[in-house]
């Protein structure tokens, strides 16, 4: 039986004009071609893996291409493998290294996504996470388009909720722990607004398909605890810095009530992909004006200018890619 309550779902964008053919697997730098997985590989059937993803904006001022906080993000790749007791034989730095390279090699002069896995690729059945070959890989593509509206994002709470971690480790970037919030996002476009936002098993709200969230109510602005079955988003990080130590502003981490999001001054996503976007409508309802919030705004600003290196704020968060790092 088909569903008539349901819209088609629209093509996400995509900006897949070039490709950067040249990976990084297990210390070496190849063709993408020569790096395919076998079918019979663990993850594929079981999604037993780990990954980030990092950031790298290109500035033509400049002529340079700057990655943002690439050490904590191969940091939490490093925890995310310490959460599954799998081997991990790189130090971060190392792994920042190695993406400088990468993206030298690949000459990239663009905003550009990369992508940090490691897999297990033993073709084994059984279901365990031990004593399983594993490959790290590390993967660059053009920074993909149309992740969610910057002007302004409609969001529906999920039926579906957050994955606790009390079933896996949520701090973990898990490959099949993403089939969640997947789900959710598309019960959201197929719905008709633009994202989801996931609550705990608990009822309360948690983050969104692929990004944090912070609500303002007054003068305090408030985000989910990390004991909220959150993702711990180094965007997230950043922005409690921003509106603390330059908004001069309070930021408050605790449970958060599905109904605050119903009655908050103004809200926002954050993370690596949508970095930061208004939140304007939550189940039909306006957030706040239902126009993008002022601070926002000014995160949104102050945020892009870091990560052009412009403004110069916080120049320890990015590592350029060309000149001396
Ligand atoms: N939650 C989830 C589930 C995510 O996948 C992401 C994206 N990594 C985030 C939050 C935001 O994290 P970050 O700011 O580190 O990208």
């Amino acid at each position: 039986m088909t569903s008539t309550s349901q819209q088609p779902v629209p093509p996400v964008a995509s900006s897949a004009a070039r490709t950067f053919d040249c990976v990084f697997v297990d210390g070496a730098f190849v063709e993408s071609d020569a790096a395919r997985l076998s079918v019979k590989a663990h993850v594929v059937s079981y999604g037993t893996g780990i990954f980030d993803g990092v950031r790298a904006t290109w500035n033509e001022e400049h002529e340079e291409l700057y990655l943002l906080e690439p050490l904590a993000h191969f940091e939490r790749l490093q925890l995310s493998a310490k959460a599954l007791s799998l081997p991990f034989d790189y130090s971060p730095q190392e792994l920042v290294e190695a993406t400088r390279v990468l993206l030298r090699t690949n000459n990239a002069r663009e905003d550009t996504y990369v992508r940090p896995i490691l897999l297990l690729t033993g073709e084994l059945l059984p279901v365990r996470m031990h004593d399983i070959e594993t490959r790290l890989v590390i993967y660059a593509t053009p920074f993909p388009a149309g992740y969610v509206p910057t002007t302004g994002v409609r969001c529906l709470v999920s039926s579906w909720r957050r994955v606790p971690d009390t079933a896996m480790p949520v701090r973990a970037k898990i490959n099949g722990s993403y089939v969640n919030p997947a789900l959710a996002k598309t019960e959201a476009v197929q719905a008709g607004v633009d994202e989801a936002i996931l609550l705990t098993i608990d009822g309360n709200v948690s983050e969104a398909s692929t990004a944090n969230i912070f609500l303002r109510r007054g003068d305090t602005w408030i985000t989910p605890a990390v004991t909220e079955d959150i993702l711990e988003g180094i965007t997230r990080r950043q922005l409690i810095e921003l509106i603390q130590g330059q908004l001069g502003g309070r930021v408050v981490e605790r449970v958060v009530d599905r109904s605050e999001l119903y009655i908050c001054d103004e809200a926002l996503l954050c993370g690596t992909a949508v970095q930061v976007a208004p939140l304007v409508e939550v189940d039909r309802r306006p957030v706040g004006s239902g126009l993008p919030g002022e601070q926002t705004l000014e995160l949104m600003r102050m945020l892009g200018a870091i990560l052009r290196a412009e403004s110069g704020l916080y120049p320890e968060w990015t590592t350029r890619v060309y000149g001396d790092a």
